[in-house]
């Protein structure tokens, strides 16, 4: 039986095959230390687990509202006002999804056509490419190089542009890379959106996730954006809540009435009582955050001084998330390599660049997702183990 041609395009995740030989290496029995993980490794705080609990025993158990409940909304629209200088109607402007992939989705789905083109700045969170793919749309990759820290160049992205560029991605705090794009550099994206027509989908989920003095700037903010500009966001990461699967989507109305329609005909609403859970999220007490922010911070220091210390590997100090993009091209294999050299000799999991696009290669992406006390113990693993391979 045949499947759709569409698939052609759409791999299974890379990142999929380093868990699985994590998973063939633990039934093992060997302890490996996971610094291949994408989410939080803090549990998703009391106060919001009680109150999607509440909401549950409540019989808060139907459908909702295909926009979300409006206390969501709410909650959203006024986060968005307060934090990022942003004004959205509650009522037609925000789209409460099944996660920011969901929104990452939606927004190529609602608005671009077959052959339309996406610029991808590369490498990057993976689902980009797939979700262009189902779009029918064709994504054009941008590279990121080490050497300018991750930071787009508007020459490179320029010289990529068509006339069926259509739409732009942008992500910052950046997965793998943990870079923070300043404000200069968004402005100057924003006036290449601006110039050549372009919408610009500003993927923000890793928002508060920053250890420096750099400010986060939501793209919609630059004059003649907020009518091109697709905010996604979601609670995964800030909150730990990955698996609640609560994310959304603000824009203009005119791509709003477009997005809710695939919504509408797909996931129907977010899981009601895990919707309440995200309102307790936004308004309740935001202590635990704060904690978790500076472990990262604690986290992200102690990880980029170790890093740079590994014989053979470069590394750049990111500003967010909870990653960090080594470059281990001095080492004298491939990274696919070095990861699985890492995993087997130093029981430690890192994921190749090259699940990560196509200009991910000769990096790894090291996550500091995990205690203190395992950091430092993959550390000095790692530190032996490409020490043994140097002298092989
Ligand atoms: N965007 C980026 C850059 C991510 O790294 C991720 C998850 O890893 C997502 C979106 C998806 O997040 P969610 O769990 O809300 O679907």
């Amino acid at each position: 039986m045949q499947i759709a041609d569409r698939m052609a395009d759409v791999p299974f995740s890379g990142i999929r095959k380093i868990l699985e030989s994590v998973n063939r290496l633990e039934q093992e029995g060997k302890e490996i230390i996971r610094l291949e993980i994408g989410r939080p490794d803090f549990d998703t705080p009391d106060h919001i687990k009680a109150a999607a609990v509440t909401a549950l025993s409540e019989g808060k158990v139907h459908y909702t509202s295909n926009y979300g409940i409006p206390e969501l909304r709410n909650a959203i629209a006024q986060k968005l006002a307060e934090e990022n200088g942003l004004s959205y109607s509650p009522d037609k402007e925000v789209i409460v999804t099944a996660g920011a992939n969901e929104a990452v989705f939606i927004t190529m789905m609602g608005l671009l056509n077959p052959g339309d083109e996406v610029l991808i700045l590369d490498p990057c969170w993976p689902a980009y490419y797939p979700c262009a793919h189902m779009a029918g749309a064709v994504p054009v990759s941008v590279p990121l190089s080490f050497d300018n820290g991750f930071v787009p160049r508007i020459e490179d992205i320029a010289a990529r542009i068509t006339a069926k560029t259509r739409m732009l991605v942008v992500n910052t705090p950046h997965n793998p890379t943990g870079t923070v794009y300043g404000a200069d550099i968004l402005k100057d994206l924003a006036q290449l959106a601006i110039d050549n027509d372009l919408y610009v989908l500003s993927d923000e989920i890793y928002e508060r996730l920053i250890y420096d003095e750099v400010a986060h700037v939501s793209m919609g903010t630059f004059p003649g954006m907020r009518e091109r500009t697709i905010i996604v966001n979601g609670m995964s990461k800030v909150f730990s809540m990955t698996g609640w699967r609560l994310g959304y989507v603000a824009a203009n109305q005119s791509i709003t009435d477009s997005l809710i329609r695939i919504h509408q005909n797909t996931m129907a609403c977010a899981t009601t009582f895990a919707q309440w859970g995200g309102v307790e999220a936004l308004i309740g007490p935001q202590e635990e955050t704060t904690k978790m922010i500076a472990e990262f911070k604690r986290r992200r220091d102690f990880m980029f001084g170790a890093m740079e210390k590994l014989p053979g590997v470069r590394a750049v100090k990111p500003g967010g998330a909870f990653y960090l993009f080594v470059n281990v091209e001095n080492l004298g294999r491939s990274a696919d390599e070095i990861a699985t050299y890492l995993l087997e000799e130093a029981g430690v999991a890192v994921v190749p660049g090259s699940a990560f696009g196509k200009h991910g290669d000769g990096c790894l992406r090291v996550s500091y997702a995990n205690s203190y006390e395992k950091l430092e113990i993959a550390a000095q693993r790692m530190s032996s183990a490409l020490a043994k391979l140097l002298n092989q």
